[in-house]
């Protein structure tokens, strides 16, 4: 096979179905050229993975639940044993209590908020650290992101709290991982229909919302922001690390709704 990803090997975490964002990436990835290796957290999902592995030429799937380290370790140890390097690490993970995805931001526990930022946040320190062990110079390193981590978006509560802490997360690895030639960026993707997605509460308003206002009249795809990730994930974006790249049809620039909204 041929494509800019020829000869490149790869970790995708997050692939919980074919509605996910990260199999809109492994697609993309695929397409060009990419060896894929995908964790999936716990059995049932893995059934469901499996068969996706499959479509984009992959028989490497290793159980992974960031909440569990020694897991994380044992996915990575299997890796280094197959591959020995990686060139590309995809984290797509995220998880809140979906009881504080509605309401006040005010109400959220103690407990919730630990587990919010362990799982949506500190994992991607765990994991690029990890990750950058065994990387190939030149190698990128993705997570994903939503533009609640810089405004308030309602319901997103907790979350926002969370991704604003990767963001800044993601900066400082950049920083750390510069000298190694790694780059580590973000995408902050606009609402999709995905698991994850419909654990907050209004989702369905949030989306129609985005269709109505953004520029392109239409929110992003799963293929839109596989795109945008080969872009970062490839040698296309070489001279780019730290970065939080919107792909959302871009709402995250608008203020006011555009007229015939605003007028109706
Ligand atoms: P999804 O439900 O398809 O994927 C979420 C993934 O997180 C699942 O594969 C799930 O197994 C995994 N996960 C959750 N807890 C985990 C744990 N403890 N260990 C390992 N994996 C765990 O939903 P998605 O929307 O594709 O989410 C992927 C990423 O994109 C998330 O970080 C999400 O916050 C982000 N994002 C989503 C949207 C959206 O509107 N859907 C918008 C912007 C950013």
């Amino acid at each position: 096979m041929t494509g800019i990803m020829h000869g490149k090997r790869g970790l995708i975490m997050g692939v919980a179905n074919n509605h996910s964002i990260a199999w809109g990436i492994a697609k993309a990835l695929a397409a060009e050229g990419a060896e894929i290796a995908f964790t999936y957290q716990g059995e049932a999902l893995g059934k469901r993975v499996k068969p996706l592995a499959a479509e984009v030429g992959s028989d490497f799937l290793l159980p992974c639940d960031v909440e569990d380290l020694a897991s994380v370790d044992a996915a990575f140890a299997a890796l280094e044993a197959r591959w020995g390097k990686i060139d590309f690490l995809v984290h797509a993970i995220g998880f809140s209590d979906k009881n504080e995805l509605k309401g006040l931001y005010a109400d959220t526990t103690r407990d919730n908020f630990v587990r919010t930022m362990i799982i949506s946040c500190f994992s991607f320190t765990e994991v690029t650290k990890r990750a950058a062990a065994i990387m190939n110079e030149g190698g990128s390193i993705l997570t994903l992101t939503y533009n609640g981590s810089q405004r308030v978006i309602p319901n997103y509560n907790v979350m926002g709290v969370a991704k604003a802490a990767l963001e800044a997360s993601m900066r400082y690895l950049a920083a750390d991982y510069g000298p190694n030639d790694i780059r580590v960026n973000a995408i902050s993707a606009g609402p999709v229909r995905t698991l994850a997605g419909a654990g907050i509460a209004d989702a369905r308003a949030m989306y129609s919302w985005n269709q109505k206002n953004a520029p392109l009249r239409r929110t992003a795809t799963i293929e839109d922001i596989g795109g945008s990730a080969l872009y970062l994930l490839s040698r296309l974006s070489n001279g780019v690390t730290g970065e939080v790249h919107y792909v959302d049809g871009g709402f995250n620039i608008t203020s006011v709704p555009p007229l015939e909204v605003l007028k109706n």
